[in-house]
């Protein structure tokens, strides 16, 4: 089987973020980049049905070369080759287009996207690159079994799960329960060893247009230090409820 993990390339979960002077970007300096965690769920259930049932795992990642850190770590985990597709994008639609152009007519039997990513949270990728390739498309996927072209997948809803079944080739938007959390892989000093070694292919873009330009990000409002109320004084407490957080 020849899958294809895309790989979004986003701050740690505990960096602080800060935007370019004029608020209309993210201020890349002296932020950790790491692999997309909904991205690390599809990468480790991209290795397990290798493993299983033989083939290949190709990452992709649509970014400049400070994305090749990124590559890296997911080739030290185990995927085969990476490809860099050669550009910074500013938005979603955008890198769907790129991705579709680069994965059509790959042979690729299944591509393992995010459910969304952990910066920008757009959540379109994954179905657009379905629709420009004309494949099936299941998100919020928290399992998946392949048997031959057939896949039964489970989908995660309000509430409640649904089974589905579809035919390969197509597009999943994974989360944790495709694999466990236990499951995930670190790197080994043989992996990355390995993975200085291990082809990484840099892909011209095909020149698709952005779509939408963000004007301006705003983080949200610093929390207000905490008010202490006497226990006794329950005619304040009802007071500033009523009058300042006007919550009753
Ligand atoms: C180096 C770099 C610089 C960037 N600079 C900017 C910028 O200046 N302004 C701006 O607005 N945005 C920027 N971006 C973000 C870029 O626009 C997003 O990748 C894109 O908009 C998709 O975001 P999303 O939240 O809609 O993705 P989602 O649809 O939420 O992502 C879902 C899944 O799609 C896949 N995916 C998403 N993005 C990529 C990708 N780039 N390559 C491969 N797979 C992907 C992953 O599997 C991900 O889990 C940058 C990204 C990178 C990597």
């Amino acid at each position: 089987m020849k899958i294809l993990v895309c790989i979004s390339h986003v701050p740690d979960t505990t960096a602080k973020i800060q935007f370019t002077a004029n608020g209309a970007a993210l201020d890349p300096a002296g932020v950790q980049f790491v692999i997309n965690p909904y991205d690390e769920f599809g990468l480790t259930k991209a290795l397990q049905l290798k493993e299983s049932q033989g083939g290949t795992v190709t990452v992709v990642t649509y970014g400049d070369a400070s994305v090749e850190a990124t590559l890296r770590k997911a080739l030290a985990i185990g995927a085969d080759d990476a490809v860099r597709l050669d550009g910074v994008p500013t938005d979603a639609l955008q890198v769907a287009s790129e991705l579709a152009t680069y994965a059509d007519g790959q042979g690729y039997d299944l591509i393992i996207c995010g459910q969304e990513s952990i910066d920008y949270n757009g959540g379109i990728v994954p179905g657009a690159l379905a629709a420009k390739l004309d494949v099936p498309f299941v998100n919020a996927c928290i399992g998946l079994e392949i048997s031959g072209s057939n896949a039964t997948l489970l989908r995660e809803m309000d509430g409640g799960k649904e089974e589905l079944t579809a035919t390969l080739p197509m597009v999943i938007g994974g989360k944790k329960g495709l694999v466990e959390e236990s499951e995930l892989r670190i790197p080994n000093m043989r992996g990355i060893m390995t993975a200085r070694t291990k082809p990484l292919a840099v892909t011209a873009l095909a020149g698709a247009a952005a779509t939408t330009s963000a004007l301006s990000f705003a983080k949200p409002a610093p929390k207000a230090a905490v008010q202490l109320i006497d226990a006794s004084n329950l005619d304040e407490l009802v007071r500033r409820l009523h009058e300042e957080a006007k919550v009753i």
